[in-house]
């Protein structure tokens, strides 16, 4: 990873080139702030910018041994640490984090190391348990660091998300905080201050990320996708600062736009929620008739399929605005899609496509964070159905 890569934060890059520049690293540092805020990225590129052979003033050269081994992760002298479980292939032994270490590079690099904990908890297949950091994986950490580095100037240790490590793994490691091996580098990355054991956070220099700016996110993820400049501005701004939540929203969108083989279930499923809602609004009492299709929505728990058929949602109801404002060329669809389209249109329009927006790529948001999806999608539904009573053209008041 090199410093360029990462939108925003200049201010922290300048710090962390500086420290290596006047040779006073600091040996264990924590890494807080917000999810998508870049603090593993940052802790990647950090630890190659210490041990690139031709490093600039501004980042690594890239294209060294060191640069090529730290960009596939592959680096000997980098390690890393992450909250684990028991999975369904790994259930009748104990699992260390060792087991993991592949599946972790690749989450990595298909991530771009923007990644959240929900995602490698799905990704391991632990869905609905904890991980955590035991302390056999802190004692590892201590003998892989008991010797000298392979190739490298320095080892480094990255912990992911050292607030799952519990007391007794943190034990384990308090001795090698305080008096790291020579030429240690511990970077502990956390989201929670009020999580991490306390006497881990005395013994780590703090360096405290803050959420993105709008322009920054923008900016690269123009950069980075091909996708339409409003829809990119859009993202940016719903995305409140976190360029993990960006790149989700942007990546299902493009993802969404390539899959026909279900689109036409999705479809099916759309229009008879949106005929309920219609009748939901109009009458209090299908409120058992609005759960029905929810339970379809909700489908089998897959957040993945449900993030898509918000995604698909949120598509065919911005197709429905066009349609009303007179643009039925972008409108590529025929038979019942179009026939659908073309009637909702009626109920979608400027003055609530907006809030329509807003209100599905919250409930995307809240769905990969592992909120009740039954609850999303009920209070989705109560808000489409007041939005859609919002009148398509002002009354007029009284001259
Ligand atoms: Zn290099």
């Amino acid at each position: 990873m090199l410093f360029r890569e990462i939108p925003g934060q200049a201010r922290i890059k300048q710090r962390l080139i500086q420290s290596v520049r006047e040779n006073r690293v600091s040996h264990a540092q924590l890494f807080l702030g917000p999810e998508g805020s870049g603090k593993l990225a940052m802790a990647l590129a950090y630890a190659q910018y210490i041990n690139c052979r031709n490093r600039t003033t501004e980042d690594s050269c890239g294209t060294c041994p060191t640069c090529n081994k730290f960009s596939k992760l592959i680096h000997p002298d980098l390690h890393f640490l992450y909250p684990i479980n028991k999975t369904k292939e790994l259930d009748d032994k104990k699992v260390t984090h060792k087991d993991f270490i592949i599946t972790w590079r690749e989450f990595l690099i298909e991530n771009g190391s923007y990644v959240t904990l929900p995602n490698w908890y799905d990704k391991i297949g632990i869905e609905k348990k904890q991980g955590m950091i035991s302390a056999e994986d802190a004692d590892s950490v201590n003998h892989t660091l008991a010797y000298k580095a392979y190739e490298a100037e320095y080892k480094v240790m990255i912990i992911w998300m050292v607030e799952k490590m519990n007391n007794q793994a943190a034990n384990k490691l308090l001795k090698n905080l305080e008096e790291p091996p020579d030429k240690t580098l511990f970077i502990l990355v956390s989201e929670n201050h009020d999580q991490v054991i306390s006497t881990i956070i005395s013994r780590t220099q703090l360096v405290k990320f803050t959420k993105l700016a709008d322009n920054e996110i923008f900016e690269n993820l123009k950069a980075h996708f091909e996708f339409p400049v409003d829809s990119l501005s859009n993202i940016a701004l719903q995305s409140e600062g976190n360029y993990t939540a960006a790149k989700d929203l942007v990546e299902l969108s493009l993802n969404n736009a390539e899959s026909t083989d279900t689109e036409k279930d999705r479809f099916l499923i759309l229009r008879d929620w949106m005929r309920r809602i219609y009748v939901y609004g109009a009458k209090q009492k299908e409120y058992d008739s609005l759960q029905e299709i929810i339970a379809k929505l909700v489908g089998d728990g897959s957040r993945e399929k449900q993030k898509e058929m918000l995604a698909y949602s949120l598509k065919i109801l911005r197709l429905c605005m066009q349609y009303h404002i007179g643009n039925h060329q972008l409108v590529k669809y025929s038979g019942e899609e179009l026939d659908f389209i073309s009637k909702f249109s009626a109920f979608i329009h400027p003055r609530n496509i907006r809030q329509i927006d807003e209100e599905i790529n919250k409930a995307i948001f809240h769905i990969e964070r592992n909120a009740n999806a039954n609850i999303i999608f009920t209070d989705l539904s109560h808000i489409i159905a007041r939005l859609i009573k919002i009148p398509a053209v002002a009354h007029n008041k009284k001259m």
